[in-house]
């Protein structure tokens, strides 16, 4: 009896020693101290420290032997950036005054009136601002939408919008109480065409290399904002530093296994923060059919609300990807919960909402206690008030949880996307 113990137990028991020289806590605090420090100050796009984050993480994608993708690990698309020079035209009889409008587009000469075939669109008083700009803001058409007076304090946040994507169509803001049968717009703007970059590394599956396993987090984040006790930098340690030093750790992970029978691929995101546009880039290049499980990782720095060794899992329903990661870590010490913060739509506000619109099993695990997180958003956000060995935890709990997605013997359902919002 005992001998056949120690032969069963053993594959196990290495299993367990290789994770833990692998993921290690002093690899989680190197990692995550450099793309929390100072000195990539808060990864905001289109500066200095986003493009340093961006080299560090594709040196570690290299140092581990991921494969690349059209000769680099960056994933370049181009960006928009806009600004308004001048405003001028009218409404009806009235003057049009450039306080009055706010624009979203990358052309840089406009010139509409009601002739030009553009969409109207308007928000009266009492309508539900936030849901009804984002329906007009995302239109296809070009569009002009006129706005209330009650929401005249709108203007400047929605002339800040930016970056803009490729296909982003010319949309125009205009407070007006009633929509005139007459108007005229004419602005300029100075646009600039700039890059932004997901650094994506892949390993090649060993029998299924065209069914894909996603890991994701997003790297940028907010910048420096207006100092708050003396420090002005948003370092993102929790966000989303943490859920990008689990994607190089896992990266790691799999690449000394090299046993995976489908294709891994990792990715850090740019521009979560400003509209989640790298994940938006990143899932069309793929037919989502043959994404068969995306693993999206979300502020994991802190302790859960459940305390050590838990974490929980957007839309856990949506798909048997949760039971799947809940199977593959019975026995261990680590629980894995639906997201108790239904009302704050968390599946919907990440970087894997776009492949779950396609169908795709493809969930956020997250730690954050979105009802208490003190340093969320914050610049206070730093690696200080990361559990780091709670984190390396979880690491590895993901790790474990995914082995039989990985080895092809278990693959998620699909989510139902009639059943999405
Ligand atoms: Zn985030």
């Amino acid at each position: 009896m005992k001998k056949i113990f120690l032969l069963l137990a053993l594959p196990l028991l290495a299993q367990a020693q290789k994770i833990d020289k692998i993921i290690t806590r002093s690899e989680t605090e190197r990692i995550e101290t450099y793309l929390a420090s100072d000195e990539l100050a808060g990864r905001k796009p289109f500066t200095p420290g986003i493009e340093k984050a961006a080299q560090f993480i594709s040196a570690e994608f290299e140092k581990a032997g991921l494969q690349k993708t059209n000769g680099s690990y960056l994933q370049s698309f181009p960006m928009y950036q806009s600004k308004v020079l001048s405003v001028a035209g009218g409404l009806d009889e009235q003057t049009l005054e450039s306080k009055q409008v706010a624009i979203i587009s990358k052309e840089a000469t406009i010139q509409i009136d009601e002739n030009s075939g553009f969409e109207v669109a308007s928000i009266k008083e009492g309508e539900n601002f936030g849901q009804n700009a984002y329906r007009i803001m995302s239109a296809k058409k070009p569009t002009i939408a006129f706005l209330h007076e009650s929401f005249a304090k709108y203007i400047p946040r929605l002339s800040g919008r930016g970056p803009l994507r490729e296909n982003q169509s010319t949309i125009i803001f205009v407070v007006a109480n009633s929509i005139p049968t007459k108007f005229k717009v004419n602005a300029t703007q100075q646009v600039e065409k700039l890059q932004l970059s997901n650094v994506v590394g892949i390993i090649p599956g060993k029998s299924r290399p065209n069914e894909y396993v996603i890991f994701s987090g997003h790297y940028d984040h907010l910048g420096i904002g207006k100092p708050v006790a003396g420090d002005s930098i948003y370092n993102g340690a929790n966000d989303d530093a943490a859920g990008t030093t689990a994607v190089m750790m896992l990266a790691k992970y799999y690449a000394k296994k090299r046993n995976n029978e489908r294709t891994l691929i990792f990715a850090a995101f740019t521009a979560e923060e400003s509209g989640g546009h790298g994940s938006v880039y990143f899932s069309k290049q793929f037919n989502p059919d043959q994404v068969m499980a995306m693993f999206n990782l979300e502020m994991i720095g802190t302790e859960s609300k459940w305390g050590k060794n838990s974490a929980y899992i957007t839309g856990y329903e949506k798909s048997s990807m949760g039971e799947i990661l809940k199977k593959n870590l019975a026995g261990s010490p680590f629980t894995f919960y639906p997201d108790p913060y239904l009302d704050q739509n968390l599946f919907y506000r990440s970087d894997n909402a776009t492949l779950a619109e396609l169908g795709v099993p493809a969930h956020t695990i997250s730690t954050s206690k979105m009802d208490s997180e003190p340093n969320y958003h914050k610049a206070s956000d730093e690696v200080q008030t990361l559990d780091l060995d709670n984190m390396t935890e979880i690491i590895k709990a993901i790790a474990k949880s995914a082995t039989s997605i990985i080895s092809g013997q278990d693959t998620p359902s699909r989510v139902d996307t009639a059943k999405l919002k």
